[in-house]
This record gives structure tokens, C-alpha cells and sequence, in this order.
């Protein structure tokens, strides 16, 4: 009997297609942010024979598979004769370098919608276009191409029947799973009192998907009984994943054997844990591109080959799996675990990467094909009000500035010049204000209704500009600057959020 597998354009390309380097010089949270706005301005200068965000889907059979294969491409360009699937790449550096080294990862992606969209409205020929915009000076490029659906048809079958192995992995751990549950048990013999009110009540709030809380004394065994009554849930709905989050790492190692407990008694949960980059990163310069860092190199070309050893071997990932295996392989630790994360039904990490407004795991919440399932077991939720506040607060001192602005100084570059030179006035006119009350006393700090539209351009130029620099300049280390930018990073995104 066929089996039905349900895959997004997205999951496919980037596991058979993407290769090389990581590089956070061209790839990081703030180049993803950009690359959203150009998304948006390409889209915002088209006429009506555009449509923007169009979703796709169809089945394929391959093997004893059905496989719905879905995505939404970035625009439809419908012209007399003719329709056009565009895709829109932003990059930051060097254009052609930025092509060559993802050109048949994109080509890749856009095929497959062209074709989903082709087999849909029944077109025997269709037109790909690739449009490339810079995130610095919106300069752009388009690489044309022309498609029959035969050709497409053969295309999107060969990048699934490479998809296939790994896709029979994953595929195996679901079914492995499921059967496993249907043997569940609570893993010790008697329930200490209150344990089981909150299995049911866990239980209940997810296949609800309703917002519980819980309030109970330490010692009573909450973790277990909270993954317990999860896990009874992944028999009665769909779900993709369960993120346990909580602040504190001792925790992590404890959830994390809380599922031990489970698998060892014969059910086959998988999880991993997530720790910060900090904690995981191997490599002493903390520079994540090819030239600084030996995991960072080749990442994208080992990784495959990896991750389909470490699921075929491991169910539960903790930091000294990943280490170990990161170790051995020359690969980054870190990435390694998000990219692990992909295939697992639980993840356990800190509240940052739900809920940081720059951290929080995109590939998931803000996942630009799929929606997932997900639900969440928040720890010591009481926690969340406070490092709310922090998560959402951002501020540039002028101490930051000033070290940053003597790292640069003798940088001989134009754009650094004139861009500095605009913000140290910025920055002079905040040493002006004079920090005082009605009252007439001295204070601290002062609240601005609204920050200067002139000081928010700025940063953001300089931000441009440094970023393109940096870029340029691989090998030259500018902790300070590297320090304020990270932080006016937070600080505009927090500034767009308000707005
Ligand atoms: S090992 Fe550290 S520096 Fe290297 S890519 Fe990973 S996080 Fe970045």
C-alpha cells in the first residue's frame, strides 16, 4: 500500500541542493530580516500582471509513496502568452560569488514550484526567473529561463528520488513512534499524589489546543508527568513537535532523561537538546564563516551524510552526542543541532528560541511553506514576564558608540567615513539632552515618545554599510564594532516592532 508523505519544496531542496560553507557573513537573522523587506519591494514594484505569495501543491508518486510536495512561490507573472514563476534572492557581497555558490539550490526551488503550478493549471510550458536584489543598493539582476512540463516533471522526480533515502529515514521514525505509543506507560509503578490530575490536565490542554496552567510543588515529579500527558497526545492529534522550554540548563539534562525514561521502558521518542551558540561553539575566534572557523567549512556538503547516520543510530541528542559526532566531522556543533531539530519530535531549549524577537528558530515559526504543529510546555512560566521585558528591550549606550567608533577611525573607507560622521552627530545632539524633571532634579534616564527618524536611518545606513565591509574584509576583527552592531540589531528590530 502506498504511504502518504506530506513535504514542503523547502525541506526537499535545502537537504539535496544546498552546499558549501556556513557563512553568517551572508546568511544571519539580519540578512533573513532584509531579505523579507526586499522580498517586499521587489513584490510592491510590479504591475497587475503579478501576483505576489502564491501557494502550490500537488502529489507525486514515487516509490510506494504518495507525496504532497508544497511551497509558495514569491510571485506568478502572468503575461498574454506566457506565466513566469519568479524568485526572489537578496544578498549582501559580492554578486556573482553569492550566484555561483547557490545558483542550483535556487534554480532547484523555483522548478519545483514552476512545476506544482504547471501540473495545477494544466500548462505544457512555463518560464522561471530568478531575480537576485543587493540588500545594500537594491541593484538587480534576473536570470530567465524556459521549461516544459515534461522537463520539469523529470527535474522534481530526480531531486525526490534523491530525497528518497533520507526521506524513508524519517519516514521509519514516525511509523516507529506511533507503534511504540500504542505500548506507553507511565515509567514508574505508582503516581505520586497530584501526578495524575496533571497528566490528564496536559493531556487535555493539548488535544484542546487551549493554554493550561499549572501551579505544583517541587518534588512531585512534574517533568514526567508533563512529557507523560504529551505524550499520550501524540496519539490522539497530528502533531509535528513538542517544545519543552525552560531557563535553566539543569533542566534541559532533565527533560531530557524524563524521555530516556520512556524509551527505555520501549517507546521511540526522539529529542534533542538545544543549547545556546555559545556553549556549544567549538572553535576560539567565534567567527562563523569558512575562513575563520573549520566547522563552518564544507558544512552544508558533510551534512547530509551525517544526519542520516546520527537518525538511523540515535533517538535522544544531547550535547555530547552532538559534540562528539561535531568533532569527528569537522562540523559546527551548533548548527548541527538545529539542523537535527528538523527531524525530531521534541525539543528542549531555552525561551529564546520561541520568543526572542531576533533568536526565536524561524524554521519553524516563521517557516515561509509549512505550518507546523506545535505545542509548548513552558517551565517556571512565571519566568516568562521578566525575561519578556528583556527579550523586548534594546538600548545603545554611548560608551558601545564610542568603541566602535575608535575601532574604525582609521578605516580608509568612504562610506564608513561619511556614515560615522553622521551618526557621532546623533549621538552628540543624546549628549546634549539635558536629563532633567519638572521638578528640576537630575535623572537618569528619559522617556522619548518617539525616537528620531534621522537617528533610526542613520544606525540603519551604518549598519549597511559595516555589514558590507565586514564582508569584504573577512579576515580583519572588529569585536567592538561587531559588538554595537549586533546590539543596533536588536535595537531596529525591537524600533520596527514598535512601529
Ligand atoms: S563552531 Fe562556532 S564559530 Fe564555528 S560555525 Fe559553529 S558557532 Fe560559528
Amino acid at each position: 500500500m502506498n504511504k502518504y508523505f506530506d513535504l514542503s519544496v523547502h525541506q526537499l531542496v535545502d537537504f539535496i541542493l544546498r552546499s558549501g560553507d556556513i557563512d553568517d557573513r551572508y546568511f544571519n537573522n539580519s540578512t533573513m530580516l532584509e531579505g523579507i523587506i526586499m522580498h517586499q519591494y521587489v513584490q510592491s514594484k510590479q504591475n497587475e500582471t503579478y501576483e505576489s505569495e502564491v501557494p502550490v501543491d500537488g502529489t507525486i508518486n514515487i516509490s510506494n509513496y504518495i507525496i504532497r510536495l508544497h511551497g509558495r512561490c514569491d510571485g506568478v507573472i502572468k503575461c498574454e502568452k506566457k506565466v513566469i514563476i519568479d524568485e526572489i534572492k537578496s544578498y549582501i557581497g559580492d554578486r556573482e560569488k553569492f550566484i555561483n555558490n547557490n545558483f542550483s539550490w535556487h534554480l532547484a526551488q523555483a522548478e519545483c514550484y514552476a512545476y506544482l503550478y504547471a501540473l495545477k493549471n494544466k500548462l505544457d510550458c512555463i518560464g522561471i526567473q530568478l531575480t537576485y536584489i543587493s540588500q545594500i543598493d537594491k541593484n538587480t539582476t534576473y536570470k530567465n529561463f524556459e521549461y516544459t512540463f515534461i522537463d520539469l516533471k523529470n527535474k522534481v522526480e530526480s531531486y525526490l528520488y534523491e530525497y528518497l533515502d533520507f526521506l524513508k529515514i524519517i519516514d521509519d521514525l514516525k511509523e516507529n513512534r506511533n507503534q511504540s505509543l500504542k505500548e506507553l506507560k507511565f515509567p514508574f509503578l505508582k503516581l505520586r499524589k497530584g501526578q495524575k490530575e496533571m497528566i490528564e490536565f496536559v493531556n487535555k490542554d493539548i488535544v484542546n489546543k487551549e493554554i493550561g496552567f499549572i501551579e505544583a510543588p517541587t518534588g512531585i515529579g512534574k517533568t514526567v508527568s508533563c512529557i507523560y500527558g504529551s505524550l499520550l497526545s501524540f496519539k490522539d492529534i497530528q502533531i509535528d513537535k513538542i517544545f519543552y522550554l525552560t531557563p535553566k540548563n539543569n533542566e534541559f539534562k532533565l527533560a531530557l532523561s524524563s524521555l530516556k525514561l520512556f524509551n527505555n521502558s520501549g517507546v521511540k521518542i526522539t529529542g534533542i537538546e538545544i543549547l545556546s551558540k555559545e556553549k556549544m561553539c567549538l572553535s576560539d575566534k567565534k567567527k562563523c564563516n569558512p575562513e575563520n572557523c573549520v566547522f563552518a567549512r564544507g558544512y552544508y556538503d558533510k551534512i547530509k551524510k551525517i544526519l542520516k547516520e546520527l537518525l538511523l543510530n540515535h533517538l535522544l541528542f544531547d550535547e555530547k552526542i552532538i559534540k562528539d559526532i561535531a568533532l569527528k566531522e569537522n562540523v559546527c556543533p551548533f548548527e548541527l543541532s538545529l539542523d537535527l531539530s528538523n527531524y525530531v519530535d521534541y525539543i528542549i531549549c531555552d525561551y529564546n528560541y520561541v520568543f526572542h524577537p531576533t533568536a526565536f528558530l524561524k524554521r519553524f515559526f516563521e517557516s515561509p511553506d509549512k505550518t507546523y504543529n506545535i505545542d509548548l510546555l513552558v517551565d517556571e512560566a512565571h519566568n516568562l514576564i521578566s525575561r519578556s521585558r528583556d527579550m523586548y528591550s534594546s538600548f545603545i549606550s554611548n560608551s558601545l558608540f564610542s568603541n566602535m567608533k575608535k575601532e574604525l577611525k582609521n578605516i580608509k573607507n568612504i562610506d564608513i567615513k561619511k556614515n560615522l560622521k553622521k551618526l557621532s552627530s546623533n549621538f552628540a545632539m543624546f549628549k546634549k539632552i539635558e536629563f532633567i524633571n519638572s521638578e528640576e532634579e537630575e535623572i537618569s534616564e528619559l522617556k522619548l515618545e518617539k525616537l528620531d527618524d534621522e537617528f533610526v536611518k542613520n544606525l540603519r545606513q551604518m549598519s549597511d554599510v559595516y555589514k558590507k565591509y565586514s564582508n569584504d574584509h573577512p579576515f580583519q576583527i572588529y569585536e567592538k564594532a561587531d559588538e554595537f552592531f549586533l546590539e543596533s540589531y536588536k535595537f531596529l528590530k525591537i524600533y520596527d516592532l514598535l512601529d
